[in-house]
């Protein structure tokens, strides 16, 4: 006894397709006398009905309903994100970043070469009130930068953090 036969697509898909065209009487004598194709067919058929029975009975959801629960899902899901914490490894590697900066700046910035050269130079007669005066005037004297670096230094950080708490 054979369980396979050479004509079961052809014979599947004569079922499949039966309500778009007739299955030829070449294949419906075949269908009679194979077993396997048969069986075949009869499978076929119940699948078939069951499947139109389904599809004709099927209740689609209200559209307004579908658009309604898409809009909640996204919403939870920007609350769940808003929410995640910053991970350790950003953190880590944001300071690694802030600290490549500050080495950089300082090692290049003329400012910080003539502000830790004034320093060294100060340091012998170091008088606490001379110090505080004479340092205030360095400051004042280059504004701008120590601005520019405050700004940095608040900025640049309260940026990366916003940027990632929106992910
Ligand atoms: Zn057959």
């Amino acid at each position: 006894m054979t369980h396979s036969c050479p004509r079961e697509t052809e014979t599947l898909q004569a079922v499949e397709c039966r309500s778009q065209r007739t299955i030829s009487d070449d294949l419906r004598l075949h269908i009679a006398a194979c077993p396997v194709c048969s069986d075949l067919a009869t499978v076929a058929a119940a699948f078939d009905g069951a499947r139109n029975n389904l599809i004709a009975t099927a209740a689609l959801p209200d559209a307004g309903r579908v658009w309604r629960q898409s809009q909640l899902r996204a919403r939870q899901q920007a609350i769940r994100s808003a929410g995640r914490p910053i991970t350790a490894a950003q953190l880590v590697s944001f300071g690694a970043a802030m600290g490549l900066l500050g080495a950089y700046v300082g090692a290049t910035s003329t400012g910080v070469q003539a502000a830790l050269s004034w320093l060294q130079r100060q340091s012998p007669t170091l008088d606490s009130l001379a110090w505080a005066a004479a340092a205030s005037a360095f400051v004042a004297d280059r504004w701008l930068y120590f601005a520019v670096l405050a700004g940095v230094v608040v900025l640049v950080p309260t940026a990366v953090c916003w940027a990632l708490s929106r992910e």
